[in-house]
């Protein structure tokens, strides 16, 4: 084991790994081809504590960091089941809740979220302002002690299954009408908010939807955290949704190897395992290479997160998610390739794994936006956008 982790965190994946393997692939696949959920094994994490185990005690959590949720949602991925909403939910919403959300908040969500009974679905991503979050139009005013919504999200993961949407928007301020980043929780049973599933090629039990908010009537608690908390309840959010990223990635791209090296090491089509070729041999080396790289740089970025060290934790997150990406799209690759014709087959529950792990070049954040990032904060160069 490479990663520099406390023997707790070894056994929170042995164990994870273990009730991932219970299920495995042909029952996430299974779920995924029929239009299935995978409702049991998430509720089966949430019981066995796996859901919520980087929120607070007090509130029903395990009291560990994103980096134990990390490897919850990493260790599933390797045993064939990799859960997007564990992305989502636990880690942006559960996150979120416990650092910005009140008192009255955290009572109302944590508990839920921890033990997997509540699932929230995040809004960040509208159609017309993609990438740039700036143009982000969906806006809450304020009337009579409530907020009013107003509207549209696109490619939003799992609101079938969610019980709210913690949606980004802006507020407007009565007094002065300036707009202001918040977020707000928007149940999805709320009259005038309406859901349209998005066809995709994603193999994947968890979908995609884009939303309308036509005048969502919501309390005045629905705003998490202070209105004046500005942007820091958004990125306490979204470093932990790039570190989740990162490990549902090298989770896939190791279930991805570990596959092909049992294939390389059995197929024989000459007079040797087709292992023994360096054609397959190397590059399978390779990736596993590039996946450990990613996954030292997921575990820091999930390390400076848990001691409170956002700004470097963002760019640690960032490299960490870009790294897992491309790492894993190879992976995923080659062990389809080393698998010849079969690479193909439903029955080897691999091809399937293809999109999945292409989708983390493109979300949570794009490759071109992460390098935009690191080339602007992390090297000084001018902006370009
Ligand atoms: C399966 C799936 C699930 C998703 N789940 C969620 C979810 O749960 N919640 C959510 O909020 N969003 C979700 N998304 C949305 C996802 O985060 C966005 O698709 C992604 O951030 C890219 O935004 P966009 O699609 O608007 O692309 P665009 O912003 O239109 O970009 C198109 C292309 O142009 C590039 N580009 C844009 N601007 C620049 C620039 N300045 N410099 C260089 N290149 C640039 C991009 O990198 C990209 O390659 C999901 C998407 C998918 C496909």
């Amino acid at each position: 084991m490479i990663l520099p982790e406390t023997e707790e965190r070894r056994a929170l994946r042995a164990a994870v790994r273990k009730l991932g393997e219970k299920y495995g692939p042909d029952y996430y696949l299974g779920k995924a081809r029929s239009g299935g959920k995978t409702t049991e094994l998430w509720q089966e994490a949430g019981r066995l504590g796996y859901v919520g185990v980087h929120l607070p005690p007090e509130h029903g959590g395990g009291g560990g960091g994103i980096g134990d949720l990390a490897a919850v949602c990493e260790e599933l991925a390797t045993a064939g089941c990799p859960l997007l909403l564990m992305v989502v939910s636990p880690a942006i919403a559960g996150t979120v809740i416990a650092r910005f959300g009140t008192g009255p908040q955290r009572v109302r969500w944590l508990p839920g979220l921890a033990s997997g009974e509540l699932t929230f679905a995040f809004a960040l991503t509208e159609p017309e302002a993609g990438s740039n979050t700036h143009r982000l139009t969906t806006t809450a005013t304020s009337d009579r002690g409530q907020w009013v919504l107003t509207g549209q999200k696109t490619y939003i993961s799992g609101v079938d299954e969610a019980d709210a949407v913690l949606v980004v928007g802006r507020v407007r301020d009565t007094g002065s009408g300036r707009l202001r980043p918040a977020l707000l929780v928007v149940p999805t049973d709320a009259p005038g908010f309406t859901a349209r599933l998005i066809e995709t090629d994603l193999v994947a039990p968890a979908k995609q939807f884009a939303l309308t908010f036509d005048e969502v009537r919501l309390p005045g608690d629905a705003l998490v955290g202070s209105p004046d908390a500005g942007l820091g309840p958004l990125f306490a959010g979204l470093n932990p949704e790039r570190i989740m990223a990162a490990a549902f990635a090298t989770g896939i791209a190791r279930y991805a190897i570990a596959k092909a090296v049992d294939y390389a090491r059995t197929r024989q089509v000459w007079d040797v395992p087709i292992g023994a070729h360096q054609a397959i041999a190397h590059p399978l080396a390779a990736t596993h290479i590039n996946v450990e790289l990613a996954r030292l740089m997921t575990h820091r970025a999930a390390e400076l997160y848990d001691t409170g060290d956002d700004a470097t934790a963002g760019e640690a997150a960032n490299m960490a998610k870009y790294a897992a990406a491309e790492a894993s799209i190879a992976a995923v690759d080659q062990a389809v390739q080393t698998h010849g014709g079969n690479g193909f087959a439903s029955a080897y529950h691999l091809a399937a794994f293809l999109v999945s792990v292409r989708l983390s070049r493109t979300a949570p954040v794009s490759r071109e936006m992460v390098l935009n990032f690191v080339a602007q904060h992390c090297l000084g160069l001018p902006r370009s956008y």
